[in-house]
C-alpha cells in the first residue's frame, strides 16, 4: 500500500466536496476551511455520536449551547486575556512572524537556523502574542466594548455553572457538557484542519469532590479512548503523552495529551485536564457570584468542586478519520482509493443504482427502493450517473459502505445486488429484507 500523504486527503477532501479552503474565489484566508455537503454529514455523525454518548445516554452530564462572545470579564477572569498566549518572533527586515517554538511561519515561510526564508533577515525578541480575537460590542469602539471569540468552548460552561445547579440541583459529581466553535488567531496555521483558526470543540467541565480527582481523571482516560472507538479508530492508533510541568495550561496541573499518528507526525488529537478548581474560583472572584455546590442537606455545607476537563476537537477528529480510512488498493486489476469509514461516520449509509439509466422500468423499481430506505436509514444516495464501475468508485472514495443495484432480475423476483466496499463482494438480497441487511 503506498503512503497516506496530506495532498491526497486534502485533494480528496475538496474533490469528492468533504472541506474546501475557506474564501477561495478569494484566494482563501489562511486558517479558515469550509466544510462541504459530505464534509457537514461526517461532522454532524461525529457530534452526534458524541452527544450520544455523553449527554444523551447518561444522567449526570447536561448540555449547553452558550453565546460564543461573552463578557469581557470572562476572559480577564479565566486567565485567558493575560496569559493566553504563544512565543512568537518577527523577522526585522520582512515583519514576517513566526511562532518562537515552531520552525514555521505564515505562508509557508520557515525559520532556517534562526533566519527568515523570505529575506533572511534576522529576529526580534521572543514575545508573547495573545491568540484570542478581539471584537467591540455595540456601537462604540472603546475598551469597555471590548470582547473577544471564545477561544475554548469551556468558557462557556463555567459562567453557565450557577444556572445548571439552580435549574436542576444536581449531586456531585455532574458534568455541562458543549459542542461549538471556537476561535485562536493561530501564529502559524497549518496542516489542514488540523491547526486552523476557526475550529469545533466538544468539551465537557465535569465537577467532582476536590479528594476525587484522581479517581475520575481514569475514568475520562478510558471513556476518551471508547469515544474514539466508537467512531472507528482503535485504541492502538492513540498515543497519549503526559504533559511535564511548565509545559501545561496556566489552569491544569495535570493535563494528558492524547495524540494520534498524522501524516505530517504524532500530535493532539484532544487533551485531558485537571483544572482544578481555578476556574469556579476565579469566575466567583471576578464576578462576586458564589459558584459552589451544597454537598450536605442537612448543614447546608458547600465546597467549591474540582474539574476534569476532556477537550475534543471536531476537525482534528475529522483528520484523523480520513488519515485512518484512506486507502489504496486494486480491486479486479483496477487501482482504486476508497475510505475505509465506520459505518456509524459514514457520510452516506448506502447508495442504490438502477442498472441502466435508460430502461424507464428499472429507474422506477430502483426509485421505490431508494424512497423506501431513505425512510428506513437515513443518509442513502441516489445515483445513476455513467456505468456500475464508475459509480462504484465515487462511493468508495466518498466511504459510503454499501452499494445496492436494481437490474433486470429484481424485476422479476424483487432482489437486489448489494456490495461491499472494502472487499468489493457481491450478494442477492430480498429487497423485504434490504433495510436490516443495510443496518446492519
Ligand atoms: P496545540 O498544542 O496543538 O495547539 P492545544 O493544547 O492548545 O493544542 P487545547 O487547548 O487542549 O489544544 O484544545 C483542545 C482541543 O481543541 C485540541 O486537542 C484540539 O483537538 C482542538 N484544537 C485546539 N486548537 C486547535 C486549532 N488551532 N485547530 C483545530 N483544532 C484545535
Amino acid at each position: 500500500m503506498s503512503e497516506v500523504t496530506m495532498e491526497k486527503i486534502v485533494s480528496l477532501a475538496k474533490r469528492r466536496g468533504f472541506i474546501y479552503p475557506g474564501s477561495e474565489i478569494y484566494g482563501g484566508l489562511s486558517g479558515f476551511w469550509d466544510y462541504g455537503p459530505l464534509g457537514v454529514e461526517l461532522k454532524n455523525n461525529i457530534k452526534n455520536l458524541w452527544w450520544k454518548m455523553f449527554v444523551k445516554e447518561r444522567t449526570d452530564i447536561y448540555g449547553v449551547d452558550a453565546a460564543i462572545i461573552m463578557h469581557q470579564k470572562a476572559w480577564e477572569a479565566s486567565g485567558h486575556v493575560k496569559g493566553f498566549s504563544d512565543p512568537m518572533v518577527e523577522c526585522k527586515k520582512c515583519k514576517r512572524r513566526f511562532r518562537a517554538d515552531q520552525a514555521e511561519g505564515p505562508e509557508g515561510t520557515r525559520r532556517v537556523g534562526g533566519k527568515c526564508s523570505e529575506c533572511e533577515g534576522s529576529f526580534g525578541e521572543v514575545r508573547q502574542f495573545n491568540m484570542m480575537f478581539k471584537t467591540h460590542v455595540g456601537a462604540t469602539e472603546d475598551e469597555s466594548s471590548v470582547s473577544y471569540f471564545r477561544p475554548e468552548t469551556a468558557g462557556g460552561i463555567f459562567v453557565n455553572f450557577k444556572n445548571i445547579v439552580d435549574s436542576f440541583h444536581p449531586k456531585l459529581p455532574f458534568g455541562i457538557a458543549q459542542i461549538g466553535k471556537a476561535f485562536r488567531n493561530e501564529i502559524s496555521p497549518r496542516d489542514f484542519v488540523f491547526r486552523a483558526r476557526e475550529f469545533e470543540q466538544m468539551e465537557i467541565e465535569h465537577f467532582v469532590r476536590p479528594d476525587e480527582w484522581k479517581r475520575w481523571f481514569v475514568a475520562w482516560r478510558e471513556e476518551i479512548f471508547m469515544f474514539f472507538e466508537t467512531i472507528g479508530i482503535a485504541r492502538d492508533f492513540i498515543h497519549e503523552s503526559e504533559i511535564g510541568d511548565g509545559d501545561r495550561a496556566h489552569y491544569s496541573k495535570r493535563t494528558i495529551d492524547f495524540e494520534f499518528d498524522f501524516p505530517f507526525g504524532r500530535k493532539e488529537l484532544c487533551g485531558l485536564a485537571y483544572r482544578t478548581d481555578f476556574d469556579l474560583r476565579a469566575h466567583t472572584e471576578t464576578s462576586g457570584v458564589e459558584l459552589s455546590v451544597i454537598v450536605d442537606d442537612a448543614t447546608g455545607e458547600k465546597i467549591v468542586p474540582h474539574v476534569i476537563e476532556p477537550s475534543f476537537g471536531v476537525d482534528r477528529a475529522i483528520l484523523a478519520l480520513l488519515t485512518s480510512a484512506y486507502t489504496e488498493d486494486e480491486l479486479n486489476g483496477e487501482a482504486r482509493t476508497y475510505l475505509k469509514f465506520n459505518p456509524a461516520v459514514a457520510p452516506v449509509k448506502a447508495a442504490v443504482f438502477p442498472l441502466l439509466k435508460n430502461k424507464p422500468e428499472l429507474v422506477a423499481k430502483a426509485r421505490d427502493v431508494y424512497e423506501k430506505l431513505k425512510t428506513e436509514v437515513s443518509e442513502i444516495a441516489w445515483d445513476d450517473n455513467g456505468n456500475i464501475g464508475k459509480r462504484y468508485r465515487r462511493q468508495d472514495e466518498i466511504g459510503t459502505p454499501v452499494c445496492i443495484t436494481v437490474d433486470f432480475q429484481t424485476l422479476e423476483d424483487d432482489t437486489v445486488t448489494i456490495r461491499n466496499r472494502d472487499t468489493g463482494g457481491q450478494e442477492r438480497v430480498a429487497i423485504s429484507t434490504l433495510d436490516s441487511v443495510v443496518r446492519q
